[in-house]
């Protein structure tokens, strides 16, 4: 039997019938760029969940990366970042547009008297650039071991633990600008405050990252890790999916600190302890539940959905509001 021959037109091959604009086009303007179609995010994110992104494309180098930019801004085409989709929730239709995720890893450091610079790449493990830190001598990231994701996540939230926030130990912050420039922009313009920095309000792509870092000892440093792995293990529901905290804590007030004293040094209440409070530890919708273990987390029980997570969210919040006239923050944040 004869095959049928597709000839050159593309749009003759069925496999490009089924393609987007942007797809089509992407495809002809960066073939050599690793491009995926229709991506379930389920499969890119810690919550396991979210529909597919119409285009997917892992990126390290500069120009590459500068170059999709511009032709999204030209093409008017929605682009959105990935670090290591532990602090994300997608949508169950999934995303239009470009799920960018940068995977530069690489590091490099400058040793001075007793602090080193360390520039770390932006798609690199948090885990393991702290790691590495603490492997040539020098403290301060210990704390951020456990939070899992990349070193772009990390800053784009600001991580915490506890009280220790990571941008307290950056010096600087190389990124692509949305005019298209690569730029470093040193700690103080990064407006680096308890969940949030810059980056929250400004399209820039964190390229990477430099921290100053004091000479520490080794096994200081590991004695910090472990202390912290321990508290980790007993607070949080690690051997579930989850997108970690879904509410920020609650900054304090006169009436938090009359109800519960025992916060009343702190700046913040903590937000999974005002959710189980009211009462909400184990409420759920469908497969998503608010964890019996730490109440600011959600989990997914195999086949939660994005909706499921809303639903909860609304649900919590109103449930927080009425009890105690607080307004709950959430710390995820949405891809849709
Ligand atoms: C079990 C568990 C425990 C956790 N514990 C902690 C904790 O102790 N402390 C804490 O602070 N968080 C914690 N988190 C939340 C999360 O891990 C952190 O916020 C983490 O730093 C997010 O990094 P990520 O690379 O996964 O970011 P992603 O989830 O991939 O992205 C988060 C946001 O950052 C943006 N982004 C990512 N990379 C870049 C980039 N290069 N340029 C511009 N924007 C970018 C994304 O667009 C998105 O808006 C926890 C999560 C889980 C699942």
């Amino acid at each position: 039997m004869r095959e049928l021959s597709l000839g050159n037109d593309h749009k003759a091959n069925p496999l490009y019938t089924h393609m987007t604009e942007l797809q089509r086009q992407i495809k002809t303007k960066f073939s050599e760029f690793p491009l995926e179609f229709d991506v379930p995010m389920s499969q890119k994110t810690y919550f396991k969940l979210g529909g597919p992104a119409e285009v997917y494309v892992e990126l390290a180098q500069k120009e590459q990366i500068a170059s999709l930019i511009n032709w999204c801004q030209e093409n008017h085409y929605q682009y959105h970042f990935l670090g290591g989709g532990s602090n994300i929730i997608v949508a169950d239709q999934g995303i239009a547009g470009i799920v960018i995720k940068i995977i530069n890893q690489s590091i490099e450091l400058e040793k001075k008297s007793n602090y080193a610079l360390i520039r770390v790449g932006a798609g690199m493990k948090t885990a393991l650039c702290v790691r590495k830190t603490i492997d040539e001598g020098y403290g301060g990231l210990e704390y951020f071991l456990g939070v899992p994701g990349t070193i772009g996540g990390a800053i784009y939230n600001n991580a915490h633990y506890l009280e220790d926030l990571i941008g307290a130990h950056v010096n600087r912050v190389e990124v692509l600008t949305e005019k298209g420039d690569f730029t470093w922009l040193d700690k103080e313009t990064c407006e680096f405050a308890y969940d949030s920095s810059r980056f929250q309000r400004t399209k820039e792509i964190i390229y990477q990252v430099e921290f100053l870092l004091e000479q520490g000892d080794k096994n200081e440093s590991m004695a910090m890790v472990k202390k912290a792995t321990e508290y980790r293990a007993q607070t949080q529901p690690l051997g579930l999916p989850s997108s970690g905290c879904i509410f920020q804590n609650v900054p304090n007030s006169q009436t938090l600190k009359e109800l519960f004293p025992q916060f009343k040094e702190r700046t913040h209440v903590p937000g999974g302890f005002l959710i189980d409070q009211a009462g909400l530890k184990g409420a759920h919708e469908g497969d998503i539940e608010v964890s019996e273990k730490h109440a600011a987390f959600f989990v997914n029980k195999g086949n939660g959905t994005a909706d499921q997570v809303q639903k909860l969210i609304t649900r919590v919040k109103q449930k927080v509001a009425e009890k105690f006239n607080v307004s709950l923050q959430e710390e995820v944040f949405w891809l849709k």
